[in-house]
């Protein structure tokens, strides 16, 4: 396969190592949620990727809006919480965007990042600076984006879409919240780490140790 392509198998692969990168997180997520939220988003999350992985292994998704169809209703349905319809319909838009395909190219796969993060925003309504997960998924698709036009191999990207992701979810410590639940504490959210934005940063952790090409 040629480095520029990205199959299904290699996505599905992606999504079952976040699974596993969300509940060797989950106690992590829930403290961080716990101190500006409701002590629930590594519950949330964990409860939602086991399902997905469940449902991964009964029913296999043959093409790319499949895979991530499954993903993202059974996260809106199995995930309470503000995350759930977000990344959702991060998902959902991803999915779309990719089409009834087994393989993309890397510079499709921008596009459809990107599709998701527009859903997101849509739904959501998050700005840049809020500290949500908007603030960890937006430095990660313009890093992929401008590795992936300068030509560098896929894992090369993704490394540099962690680097990026990881500064947005340590960038969120010193911010005042403006959107869900962390936005009630207003300045008492400062000086602690968005929940959301770490939980994303572990998509691109995920992608760094699956995209080995
Ligand atoms: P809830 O806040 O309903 O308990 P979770 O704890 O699962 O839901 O998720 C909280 C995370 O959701 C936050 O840390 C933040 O990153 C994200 N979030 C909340 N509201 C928004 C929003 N309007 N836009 C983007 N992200 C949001
Ligand atoms: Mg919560």
């Amino acid at each position: 396969m040629a480095a520029d392509v990205v199959t299904v198998a290699q996505l599905e692969a992606w999504l079952r190592r976040f699974a596993e990168l969300i509940a060797t997180h989950r106690s992590e997520l829930t403290d961080l949620d716990s101190a500006i939220g409701d002590a629930d988003h590594g519950i949330n999350m964990d409860r939602g990727m086991q399902a997905v992985r469940a449902k991964l292994d009964t029913e296999p998704p043959a093409t790319l809006d499949e895979l991530f169809k499954l993903v993202g209703m059974t996260l809106v349905s199995s995930v309470g919480g503000a995350s759930g319809p977000l990344y959702g319909t991060f998902f959902l838009r991803f999915g779309t965007a990719c089409g009834p395909q087994e393989t993309v190219s890397t510079s499709d796969l921008v596009k459809a990042f990107r599709a998701g993060v527009e859903g997101l925003v849509a739904r959501g309504r998050p700005e840049l600076g809020d500290k949500t997960m908007f603030d960890s998924l937006h430095p990660a698709l313009e890093a992929l984006d401008a590795a992936i036009s300068a030509g560098l191999p896929t894992h090369d990207a993704f490394t540099r879409t962690w680097d990026a992701a990881r500064r947005g979810r340590d960038d969120t410590i010193p911010m005042v919240a403006r959107k869900g639940r962390a936005s009630y504490l207003g300045e008492r959210s400062v000086g602690h780490q968005d929940p959301g934005a770490t939980s994303s940063a572990l998509l691109f952790e995920a992608a760094n140790a699956v995209f080995d090409g």
